[in-house]
C-alpha cells in the first residue's frame, strides 16, 4: 500500500492506492524454491518420455517425478490452507505454476488437473466429503490423482443447453440409497489413474434429472466418486500433439454406484459448481502460457546473443531480431500481470474476478502461441528440430486456447454474455 497525494485534486485529498505487484518475502521464497525444484526434478521429464511410443508409457514414465513432487510437498502447496494444505491463495499458486510450466508442462498439468478434480469438493463439499477426498492428497506420500470428469464424446461446449440439445449426457439415477452412473467421458486429465482402473478421486458432472426438458440450472449435479471397484471402463488414451507425458483418456461408466450422500453441494447445483471450478483454473491457464513463453524467450535471447549464423555479428545486432525480442518480452510481462490481477481478484472475491480470469485465460493462451511462433522465427530453421526446445514449447502451448473451456466455444461466449448483461459495468475491472 502506498499513500498518494494527487496534485490535480482541488482539495488535495490523500488517496490510498493498493496497486502493488511487489511479491512478499514469503512469495519470493516460494518462487525460488519452485524454480529450484523444477530445475532439479522436472527438467529431465521431456527427455525421459521423448522416445516412448504410447501415451500410457509416457504417462507412466512421469510417475517418479510426480511422486517426488508429492514427497516434496508441492501438492500440499496448491491445496488451500483452511482444509489442511499450505496454499495461501491464487497468486501463490500462479508463482508455482509459472516456475513449473517453464520447465515441464506434463507433470505440472498432472498436478494442476488433480487440483481441478478436487475443486468441486473444495467449493461445495461437506466436512466429511472434504476429509474423505483430500486425505491422500495431503499425506505427502504416493502418487494420488484426482480428475474432473466434465468433457464428453461429441462435445461439451453446450453442456447446459436445454432440449432439443443433448447437453450433458452422462446420467446418474437413484436406485435405493445409491446413484447409478452411466455414460462416457473423454479428454479427462489422469482419469484412468496409473492402472487404467480409475483415479483415486473422480468428480463427475452428470444429469441427475433425466427429463430432457429439465432446466440445466436444476438438472446437473457433481458426484464424488472414489476409485470404483467395478464399472469404470477405460476405452482409449489419446495421442496428443503436446503435453505428451500427460494422460487424457476416453472411458465410460457402466453402472458405477456411489452412496446417495456423495453428491457435492445441492442435487441439481452442478452447473454453478462447474462454472466456479473453471473460474480459478482460467487465471492459471494464462500463467501456463507465461511459463512456456518465458522458457522460449530465454532460449531465443541466448541464441540471438551468441549466434552469428555465418554473419559478422550476433543476430541480436540486427534490428528486426531485437524488435521481435522486445515485442515478445512486452507480451510476456502483460500476460503475467493480467493473470496476477485475476488471481488477486479471485483471492479477494472481487466482482471483477470472473471477467479478469477469463480475459487472462484467453489473452495468456493465445499470446503464448503467437509469441512462441515469433521466437521460432527469431531462431530460424533450427527451431524446427526437436533437439532445441522451441518446437516442444509450441506443441505444449497450442492446447492452451483449446482446453479448460475452448476460447471459441466457451470462454469468449462467457465474456459475450457478461458484456451483454444489463448490469454490466465496464469499469468494474478498474475499480475493484
Ligand atoms: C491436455 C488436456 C487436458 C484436459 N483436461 C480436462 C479435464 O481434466 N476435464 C475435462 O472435463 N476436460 C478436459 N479437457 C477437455 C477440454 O478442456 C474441453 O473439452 C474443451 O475445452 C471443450 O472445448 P470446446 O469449446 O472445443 O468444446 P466442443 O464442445 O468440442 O466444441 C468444439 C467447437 O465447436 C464450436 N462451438 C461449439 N459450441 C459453440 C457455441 N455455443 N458458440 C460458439 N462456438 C461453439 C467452437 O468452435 C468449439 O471450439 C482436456 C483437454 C486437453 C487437451
Amino acid at each position: 500500500m502506498v499513500r498518494y497525494r494527487c496534485p490535480a485534486l482541488d482539495h488535495q485529498e490523500t488517496i490510498t492506492m493498493a496497486i502493488d505487484f511487489t511479491l512478499t518475502s514469503q512469495q519470493r521464497e516460494l518462487q525460488q524454491s519452485a524454480r529450484d525444484f523444477a530445475a532439479k526434478t522436472l527438467v529431465d521429464v521431456a527427455d525421459t518420455i521423448r522416445h516412448l511410443p504410447t501415451a500410457e508409457e509416457r504417462f507412466l514414465a512421469t510417475r517418479p517425478a510426480y511422486e517426488e513432487l508429492v514427497a516434496q510437498g508441492w501438492l500440499r502447496k496448491v491445496i488451500p490452507a483452511p482444509v489442511g494444505g499450505e496454499c495461501n491463495g491464487m497468486v501463490d499458486m500462479a508463482l508455482i505454476a509459472e516456475e513449473f510450466y517453464a520447465v515441464d508442462a506434463n507433470v505440472s498439468l498432472t498436478m494442476f488437473a488433480s487440483l481441478l478434480g478436487l475443486l468441486p469438493v473444495l467449493n461445495a463439499g461437506n466436512p466429511d466429503q472434504i476429509q474423505q477426498a483430500l486425505t491422500p492428497f495431503l499425506s505427502g506420500t504416493g502418487t494420488p490423482l484426482a480428475a474432473f470428469c466434465h468433457s464428453e464424446p461429441g462435445g461439451i461446449a453446450n453442456f447446459d443447453e436445454p432440449a432439443p440439445a443433448e447437453g450433458t449426457r452422462t446420467s446418474a439415477v437413484l436406485d435405493g440409497g445409491q446413484w447409478v452412473i452411466n455414460g462416457a467421458k473423454q479428454w479427462i486429465s489422469s482419469a484412468t489413474g496409473w492402472d487404467s482402473k480409475g483415479a483415486d478421486i473422480l468428480t463427475v458432472v452428470c444429469r441427475t434429472d433425466t427429463n430432457p426438458l429439465a432446466d440445466a440450472d436444476r438438472s446437473l449435479s457433481v458426484l464424488l466418486v472414489p476409485k470404483p471397484d467395478r464399472g469404470f471402463v477405460s476405452d482409449e488414451n489419446f495421442d496428443t500433439m503436446g503435453h505428451r507425458g500427460h494422460l487424457t483418456p476416453r472411458f465410460h461408466f457402466d453402472d458405477v454406484r456411489v452412496p446417495r450422500e456423495n453428491v457435492l453441494g445441492e442435487v441439481g447445483g452442478g452447473k454453478a459448481l462447474v462454472e466456479s471450478s473453471f473460474a480459478g483454473t482460467a487465471a492459471l491457464v494464462g500463467i501456463f502460457g507465461v511459463g512456456l513463453m518465458r522458457s522460449a524467450f530465454d532460449f531465443a535471447l541466448h541464441f540471438a546473443k551468441n549466434e552469428r549464423r555465418a554473419g559478422r555479428v550476433p543476430i541480436i545486432e540486427h534490428q528486426a531480431v531485437g524488435y521481435a525480442l522486445a515485442d515478445a518480452k512486452i507480451a510476456i510481462e502483460t500476460a503475467r500481470y493480467l493473470s496476477w490481477k485475476a488471481c488477486d481478484a479471485l483471492d479477494h472475491e472481487l466482482p471483477s474476478a470472473f471477467e479478469l480470469a477469463v480475459q487472462a485465460k484467453i489473452y495468456g493462451s493465445e499470446t503464448a502461441v503467437k509469441v512462441i511462433t515469433e521466437l521460432m522465427r527469431v531462431v530460424g530453421i533450427d527451431s524446427y528440430n526437436h533437439n532445441l526446445p522451441l518446437a516442444g514449447l509450441l506443441q505444449d502451448a497450442i492446447v492452451l486456447p483449446l482446453f479448460d473451456g475452448g476460447n471459441m466455444g466457451v470462454r469468449r461466449r462467457q465474456l459475450h454474455h457478461l458484456l451483454a448483461s444489463s448490469d454490466y459495468d465496464p469499469l468494474a475491472t478498474v475499480i475493484s
